[in-house]
């Protein structure tokens, strides 16, 4: 039976992906060696991380004095080496999930440290608003897709300081205006490549403005000066990433992307309002467009575990909710065909059919 991947990460990556991995891993453009066993600094390995670069700045129009990073160590990583090469003084940061949280945490560790709003009074099932951003802050850090509790700050605001955004679960799946941010990062596992790597996409002017030494694998004008090349970057995950992007191009690009994410997003939204079984967790105007969280509503609660064997057993995969919603979770992330939602709506309305 076909397996519908709803899994939030590591996620769903497309065939195409996929595929071209494998045959990568056997035998790389037909050189006679694998993709797992050439040197990073040979032209074979340096042809695929510069057209990566270049196809990331294309897809995303990341404008001149903007670099990309090819990076390990995962989003977590950037909590603290985010803070290590911006954090003066003081930051601010928007508290809307436990990925956001754990950035604060780590945050404290270089300075002052304000949180402008947070969401966590009502289990973080909104995005805060009116807040208001210091304008002696460093910087200014958001999580732009909450993967755990399904919120997602879906336009690009406008910030008096350097705006900073953890992107793991949404990038490249909307046209971004860049010039809006000062640094976007994220780990890979969710929309792009297979886990180990990470990317950032970085702005050069705003490094060398803080005092404190900064251990060099941790500096980001180590990783900018040298091509991601400083040491061994995680290659295959490179590789993978890259045909990922030209997937993406392939398709139409971002605009394409967000086009395809509405229209199944609403699929399922529209199913789980409709549905007398099923309610939404979260405010609807913050609807995230990759990871829709659904729970039972009250009356059929007993129900739950009935339903996710079901929907288990008709091939939907990994729609258990992450523990701190519970629920359901299904991740729509780009790759997800619409084929893949319409299969997970008409096993709800079976299952409605069979208990109403
Ligand atoms: C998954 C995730 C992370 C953690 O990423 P790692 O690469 O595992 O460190 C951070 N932020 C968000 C929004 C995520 O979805």
């Amino acid at each position: 039976m076909k397996k519908h991947n709803f899994y939030a990460g590591p996620s769903i990556l497309p065939d195409y992906t996929i595929k071209k991995t494998a045959e990568a891993v056997l035998d790389l453009n037909g050189i006679g060696l694998s993709i797992l066993e050439i040197s990073h600094r040979g032209k074979d390995f340096m042809a695929i991380i510069e057209e990566a670069e270049s196809l990331f700045k294309e897809l995303l129009a990341i404008p001149e004095g903007y670099s990309v990073l090819f990076l390990g160590g995962g989003a977590s990583l950037q909590f603290a080496m985010l803070p290590y090469n911006l954090l003066n003084t003081k930051a601010a940061y928007l508290n809307t999930g436990e990925w956001a949280t754990k950035a604060i945490k780590e945050a404290k560790f270089f300075g002052d440290v304000t949180v402008v709003a947070s969401s966590e009074d009502r289990n973080f099932n909104y995005i805060p608003t009116g807040y208001t951003i210091p304008a002696d802050a460093d910087y200014f850090h958001i999580t732009t897709n909450n993967t755990i509790y399904g919120t997602e700050i879906l336009e690009d605001i406008q910030s008096p300081v350097p705006l900073v955004a953890d992107m793991s679960s949404d990038v490249l799946s909307r046209p971004l205006d860049i010039s809006k941010y000062a640094l976007i990062y994220g780990g890979a596992q969710k929309n792009l490549a297979p886990a180990g790597l990470t990317f950032v996409i970085i702005r050069q002017d705003i490094l060398g403005k803080v005092s404190r030494p900064i251990p060099t694998m941790l500096n980001y004008k180590t990783h900018i000066d040298k091509g991601s090349m400083f040491n061994t970057p995680p290659c295959l995950p490179i590789f993978s990433a890259l045909q990922t992007l030209k997937w993406i191009k392939d398709m139409g690009g971002v605009a394409a992307m967000q086009k395809k994410n509405i229209e199944k997003a609403n699929l399922l939204y529209h199913e789980i309002d409709r549905n007398k079984l099923f309610k939404g967790t979260v405010e609807k105007k913050d609807r995230s467009l990759m990871n829709i969280c659904f729970v039972m509503n009250e009356e059929y609660k007993e129900l739950e575990k009935e339903f996710l064997d079901f929907a288990t057993a008709e091939g939907m995969i990994g729609i258990k909710g992450h523990r701190s919603v519970g629920g359901f979770r299904a991740s729509t992330y780009n790759a997800l065909p619409k084929e893949s939602v319409e299969a997970l709506v008409a096993v709800m309305k079976e299952f409605e059919s069979r208990k109403i």
